[in-house]
């Protein structure tokens, strides 16, 4: 149980376990197509995966200063989510 987080169903949980691949370009086509199918449908994980997104183009250029404070946050929030989800 995860406070604050929203329920996710065994599909959301199926197409966030893909998301990195999914962002890297690394997924065969026929997974490719169940996570776009997805993220299509699913507003929360399409949410999600448009965060992960930026998340990775900012950490990427090393330029977190320059992030909106709005997003800062949120990335606090992610990296202490991910830091207790084990
Ligand atoms: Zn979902």
């Amino acid at each position: 149980m995860s406070a604050g987080s929203p329920e996710c169903g065994a599909e959301c949980q199926e197409a966030l376990e893909q998301l990195e691949l999914y962002l890297d370009g690394e997924l065969p086509n026929t997974t490719l197509e169940e996570v776009k199918a997805h993220l299509t449908a699913c507003y929360p994980c399409t949410d999600r995966a448009s965060f992960e997104e930026q998340l990775r183009a900012i950490v990427r250029r090393d330029c977190v200063e320059s992030a909106p404070p709005s997003l800062l946050v949120r990335i606090r929030e992610h990296l202490a989510g991910v830091a207790t989800d084990g």
